[in-house]
This record gives structure tokens, C-alpha cells and sequence, in this order.
């Protein structure tokens, strides 16, 4: 099963797409997490993606592409992958489907996860990050049994820096402009499904389970 998440910023892909693997046994795969792993081991990936990221912008598609097209070729993507956070423009999207028809292969759902965006930067504004492995908490809706430490590895929880308010709007207005155009893209190809994101978080898993087949 090959699905790829679609949302805002903060709508919940990455909560979603985290259960749909656990669920499915099949591999996450998050853009965002792979930058931000560049970034904190210092790679020239990361260096150069960071001085988007802290922006608000998208990072170019041309150094985004060949790492989704060469992780999904990998052995553990045989059954299936949740891509989560790409494609985020109509060229990653072209890319994907095209690398995917030259092995005979497609895209099996596109997961609208829809929030509007009143309540986006309450989400955003809550939102930690374990410096330690990556996992996602809030401060209201998903948070960690002791304050400020992470439930799996005992990590550090951090504000992104890119979850600030000021920058949140910006990733806003890049998502309406450059990744909504997708809905139609995938509306068009016949695999979207969409879900209302509002709603707890096990309440949207299980709208999704009812989708992809338990
Ligand atoms: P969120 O989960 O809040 O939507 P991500 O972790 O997916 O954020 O992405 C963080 C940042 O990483 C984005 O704002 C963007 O700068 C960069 N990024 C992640 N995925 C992509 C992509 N497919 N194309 C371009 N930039 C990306
Ligand atoms: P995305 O990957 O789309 O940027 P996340 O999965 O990181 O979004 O979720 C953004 C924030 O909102 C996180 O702090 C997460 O714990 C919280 N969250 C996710 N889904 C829900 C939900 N259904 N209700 C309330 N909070 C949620
Ligand atoms: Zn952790």
C-alpha cells in the first residue's frame, strides 16, 4: 500500500502517518524528518535545506526529489511506504508519478488531512520535538507523561523554530500557494480521500482506517 499524507503544516500528517505504519508495518517516510537529521549531523544537505527551512519556504525540488525517488527504491518499501510531507509542489508530485511508471508502479491513496487554518497556529504554538529521536508531542492534545521529556527516549522537548507564530503564517501561505494545487492533482489521478483533521487524534485514524481496510 502506497499513500502519501496531504495537509497544512500541523494538520497531523506526520501523527497519522507514524500510526498508519506502526499499523500497516510499512516503512514512514518524512521529508521534514530526513532534513532536520541532515541539519543536526551537519551535512551539506542539511546546511543547505536549513537556510529554507528557517524561512518558512520550500526547499528547491531539485534537492528534494532523488532522495524521496532513492528511498522509495529501497528493499523496505517492497510492500508499500507513507510518504509524509512530499510532494509539496505540482513538479514533485509530476516527478513521483513518473519515476513510479517507469517501474509499473503508482500511488495507491492520497490522504487529505483537512484542518482549517484558525486552527493551525494553536496547533503549531504546542507543538514539541524531542531533540532525541524526532517524536511529536502537544502541550494540550498529545502530551508526554513527565513535562517537557520525551515518553520514548527521555530527550530534551523544543519548540521548532520554525513553529513560531510569525513563521507559521508563512508556512501558511506557501502551503495554500504551492502544495493545495495537489488536491486537485490527485483528485484528478482518482486516489484522493479526504479526512476531517478537527476531530481527536484516534477519531481521524480510524476515518482513515475506514479508507485504506482494516
Ligand atoms: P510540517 O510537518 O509542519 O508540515 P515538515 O517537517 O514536513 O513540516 O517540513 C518542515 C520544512 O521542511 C518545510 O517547511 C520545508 O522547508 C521543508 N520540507 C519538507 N518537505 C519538503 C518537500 N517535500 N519539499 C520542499 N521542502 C520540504
Ligand atoms: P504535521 O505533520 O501535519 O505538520 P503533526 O502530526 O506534527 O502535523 O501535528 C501538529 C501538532 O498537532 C502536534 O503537536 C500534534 O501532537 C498535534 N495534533 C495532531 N493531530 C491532532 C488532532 N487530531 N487533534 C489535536 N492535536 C493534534
Ligand atoms: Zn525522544
Amino acid at each position: 500500500m502506497k499513500i502519501i499524507m496531504l495537509g497544512a503544516p500541523g494538520a497531523g500528517k506526520g501523527t497519522q502517518a507514524k500510526k498508519i505504519a506502526a499499523k500497516y508495518d510499512i516503512p514512514h517516510i518524512s521529508t521534514g524528518d530526513i532534513f532536520r537529521a541532515n541539519i543536526k549531523n551537519g551535512t551539506e544537505l542539511g546546511r543547505k535545506a536549513k537556510t529554507y527551512m528557517d524561512q518558512g519556504l520550500l526547499v528547491p525540488d531539485e534537492l528534494v526529489v532523488d532522495l524521496v525517488v532513492d528511498r522509495v527504491n529501497q528493499e523496505d518499501c517492497a510492500d508499500g511506504y507513507v510518504l509524509d510531507g512530499f510532494p509539496r509542489t505540482i513538479p514533485q508530485a509530476e516527478a513521483l508519478t513518473k519515476a513510479l511508471a517507469e517501474l509499473g508502479q503508482k500511488m495507491d491513496y492520497a490522504i487529505d488531512v483537512n484542518v482549517p487554518d484558525e486552527n493551525i497556529v494553536n496547533r503549531m504554538s504546542g507543538r514539541r520535538a524531542c531533540v532525541g529521536c524526532g517524536a511529536t508531542y502537544h502541550m494540550v492534545y498529545a502530551p508526554t507523561k513527565k513535562e517537557g521529556i520525551c515518553d520514548t527516549c527521555g530527550g530534551e522537548l523544543i519548540l521548532r523554530d520554525d513553529d513560531k507564530p510569525e513563521t507559521v503564517q508563512k508556512r501558511l501561505n506557501v502551503y495554500h500557494d504551492q502544495t493545495q494545487p495537489l488536491i486537485d492533482y490527485y483528485t484528478k489521478e482518482g486516489i484522493l480521500r479526504t479526512v476531517d483533521g478537527t476531530v481527536d487524534i484516534d477519531d481521524v485514524f480510524q476515518a482513515i482506517v475506514e479508507i485504506l481496510g482494516a
